[in-house]
């Protein structure tokens, strides 16, 4: 599958349904997961740049989906340049999902806010969110940062979106990587108005 939080949020569907569908007292809600995901989509999304005083100046237009990139081959999010300490803030509302510290992300930060997209914050300076924790837009998560594979390079905040359902209209047969598009979706759509 395309991401870990992918993964895990459709294993963690099918393992409900099927424990719904298991017990007979319970069978006939088997189907209120899939409900819940449809009205999730329904919910207003309105999204702000997630770095405290940024503007669209302060990420390149370039930023998502460059090549080559690394171990990562193409960049799935884009790069949002401030100075380190600038607090970063969550771009929707939403609920924290996890925090993690370590390999390529550093101090990261995971949301999931409406229509099931899941926003992730990396590199992050410090970390000012924790697991569960209903978020507005706006709140602080954390400061910017350049923890993880940005050691060394200017601080900046790696932001990204991914959805576990599959944007199939997005994918993109000319891109390098262009089927993971329909999970990786760009922050531009929604930030540069
Ligand atoms: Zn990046």
């Amino acid at each position: 599958m395309i991401t870990s939080t992918t993964r895990r949020f459709l294993a963690s569907l099918l393992i409900l349904m099927g424990s719904l569908y298991r017990n007979k007292r319970t069978r006939r809600f088997t189907l209120i997961p899939i409900l819940v995901i449809g009205l999730g989509f329904l919910l207003p999304q309105k999204m702000i740049i997630p770095v405290q005083g940024a503007t669209i100046r302060d990420w390149d237009d370039h930023s998502f989906w460059a090549y080559p990139w690394g171990s990562s081959v193409t960049h799935k999010g884009i790069d949002i340049f401030e100075k380190k300490g600038t607090d970063v803030i969550s771009s929707t509302y939403g609920i924290v999902m996890y925090t993690y510290e370590g390999g390529k992300g550093g101090k990261t930060v995971m949301v999931l806010g409406p229509k099931w997209r899941f926003h992730y914050y990396a590199h992050l300076d410090e970390i000012d969110a924790f697991p569960f924790q209903p978020v507005a837009s706006g709140t602080k998560l954390g400061t910017v940062g350049n923890t993880g594979n940005a050691v060394g390079k200017p601080p900046h905040l790696h932001y990204s979106i991914t959805t576990p359902f599959p944007y199939w209209w997005l994918r993109d047969k000319d891109a390098i990587q262009g089927n993971r598009k329909m999970f990786y979706l760009d922050p531009d759509t929604w930030l540069r108005k």
